[in-house]
């Protein structure tokens, strides 16, 4: 007979980590600054026992294996309490994007069958409008601010509190469903993805363990990304796993409250979009020293490019940025741009090169950049289609037809997102398929412009995206948001961008505006402006760089 394994066969599931912070982390604290701008503090002791009453409640009030429980709630405890007490009972935890359209959000909570609701009481407006679209059968209420929760509503803390005490995990196959999140889906209508218990094991433990965040238990982690958005990419999990402490902002991610927090409670990891950390790093650079931050704070950024001049200006403030790229279908979390070994000793320049790149990928995550013609040589130059394939990355999209355009027959997951690779396997993202700019039948990143755009000094933001051209077919457009009080012409930036990129790849036209329009997760609205500036642009850019 053929040799066996003798090892056990042991379940992998995030709900472990939940009975091990509750074991050997009782003490630590997890903070939430809730919606109100209390300041709550709790235990891994107390979560451990308000998420198993959680389960319990939830099994009490009919929840079924799979049956999907929504969330409408920002960042804080009561939502970490939901990410391990649903998966706990059997139920498969749908945080809601509350930032979308209404019409999303019902399409999308209709899509997934949520049958059960949990919501903060903050946005019992919203939850009551999402409600008229969708038939929940049970909506249970966290009243955060004390008041009792109105009529027509169940109370979460009710429902904790008349939890049968007699709780047992059921058996977990850990491919079994945990969670769900639809992509934003600026395209077309949102798809929707399930994670299982083994794949949100194993992303716990490479976004945890891994070169980029490395979080220990004597971490303070500060997610300054929405719960809703890609599970925090993770963090909540990694935290609890590790035992670190956890700071949660509710809604209150702005650059002032950001900083007092990290601050207050010695944050030393963190994570966000670039747009967060676009203000944050503006206010050190006006006003550097009022914050005693930790020697080891580290940011995580990624969501969309976080540019070179970004990475430059936190150094200068003693903060390290890591560069990570990944998406909804890979929950989320695939490359981390981290320095090998020895390429601390590359001159400067080389050095945030690769530290602005997305990266390598992650342990078990297979990536290839295919062209026309197969994969891409590895010379950091020849575009292609980034295709990833692993444990944590979708297969398919829930209740979809299979899409040819999303997943290749070999079974790889096409990103779309176009990119070039080195010789030490580094990615660096030049676009989305959907954003490139095709000049003359060649192709200009608009990634790349924006950057370097954003490294001008008086440029806060820059988007670049393709206007109909009737001679090239298309050519760039860089739309630009100046720093308060800053003044910079076309002519100017262009002239900044010269001798950096070909001379037929530099903006044929600029648009000077207040803000840039965004997605529900903070990433730049390109479509938004094509339909803007498709035909306006000529006007617009003549108007000059004066705010
Ligand atoms: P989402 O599913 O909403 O997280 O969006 C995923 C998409 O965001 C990716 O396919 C990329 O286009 C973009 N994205 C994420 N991280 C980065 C990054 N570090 N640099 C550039 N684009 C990124």
């Amino acid at each position: 007979m053929a040799l066996q394994s003798t090892m056990m066969n042991y379940a992998l599931t995030p709900v472990h980590f939940l009975e091990r912070a509750g074991r050997y982390f009782p003490k630590v604290e997890i903070v939430s600054l809730l919606p109100d701008r209390t300041l709550h503090r709790t235990t891994y002791g107390e979560f451990h026992r308000r998420a198993r009453s959680l389960a319990a409640g939830l099994q009490a009030a009919g929840l079924r294996r799979g049956d999907r429980v929504a969330t409408l709630m920002w960042n804080h405890y009561a939502h970490l309490e939901a990410y391990l007490g649903i998966p706990a009972a059997g139920g498969v935890i749908h945080p809601l994007n509350l930032r979308l359209h209404l019409d999303d959000l019902a399409y999308i909570a209709n899509h997934a069958e949520d049958r059960f609701l949990i919501v903060d009481d903050a946005l019992l407006p919203l939850a009551e409008q999402v409600r008229s679209r969708v038939k929940f059968d049970r909506v249970f209420v966290a009243p955060l601010s004390g008041a009792s929760v109105p009529s027509g509503y169940e109370d979460y803390e009710a429902m904790l509190k008349a939890a049968p005490a007699d709780f047992s995990y059921p058996d977990f196959d850990e491919n079994e469903p945990l969670g769900m999140c639809y992509t934003s889906g600026t395209t077309g209508r949102p798809r929707g993805v399930v994670y299982s218990h083994r794949s949100t094991t194993i992303h716990t433990y490479n976004i945890t363990l891994l070169g980029g965040m490395t979080i220990t238990n004597r971490d303070v982690v500060c997610a300054c990304v929405p719960m809703f958005h890609v599970n925090a990419w993770g963090m909540p999990y990694a935290c609890t796993m590790i035992g670190a402490k956890q700071v949660f902002l509710g809604p209150h991610l702005d650059p002032v409250t950001v900083l007092d927090t990290f601050e207050r409670e010695q944050v030393t990891c963190s994570a966000g979009v670039p747009t967060v950390w676009l203000g944050v790093l503006d206010l050190l650079d006006r006003e550097p020293g009022r914050w005693k931050l930790q020697p080891e704070l580290r940011l995580v950024i990624g969501g969309s490019a976080a540019p070179e001049a970004m990475i430059r200006g936190f150094d200068r403030h003693g903060i390290n940025v890591i560069h990570a790229w990944g998406m909804t279908e890979t929950s989320p979390t695939c490359t981390f741009a981290v320095l090998k070994r020895g390429m601390e000793k590359l001159p400067e320049d080389e050095q945030y090169a690769y530290r602005s790149k997305q990266g390598i990928p992650h342990p078990f995550v297979d990536l290839r950049v295919r062209g026309a013609d197969g994969e891409v040589p590895p010379d950091g130059k020849t575009m292609g289609e980034i295709q990833v394939s692993g444990p944590y990355v979708t297969s398919r999209y829930y209740a979809m037809e299979p899409d040819p355009e999303k997943f290749t027959p070999d079974g790889w997951l096409r990103t779309g997102d176009v990119g070039v690779v080195d010789d030490e396997g580094f990615v660096k993202l030049t676009d989305r398929t959907k954003d490139l700019i095709k000049s003359g039948g060649e192709w200009i990143s608009s990634v790349d412009l924006e950057n370097e755009i954003m490294g001008h000094p008086a440029v806060a933001e820059a988007a670049v995206i393709a206007v109909p051209d009737p001679k090239w077919d298309e050519r760039p457009l860089a739309v630009v948001v100046l720093k308060p009080g800053a003044q910079a012409t076309a002519t100017e930036i262009n002239k900044f961008l010269e001798g950096k990129f070909a001379k037929w790849w530099l903006p044929d036209g600029y648009a000077f505006i207040d803000e840039i329009p965004r997605t529900s997760t903070g990433k730049f609205l390109k479509s938004a402006l094509r339909e803007r500036f498709a035909v306006s642009y000529g006007a617009e850019s003549r108007r000059g760089g004066q705010r």
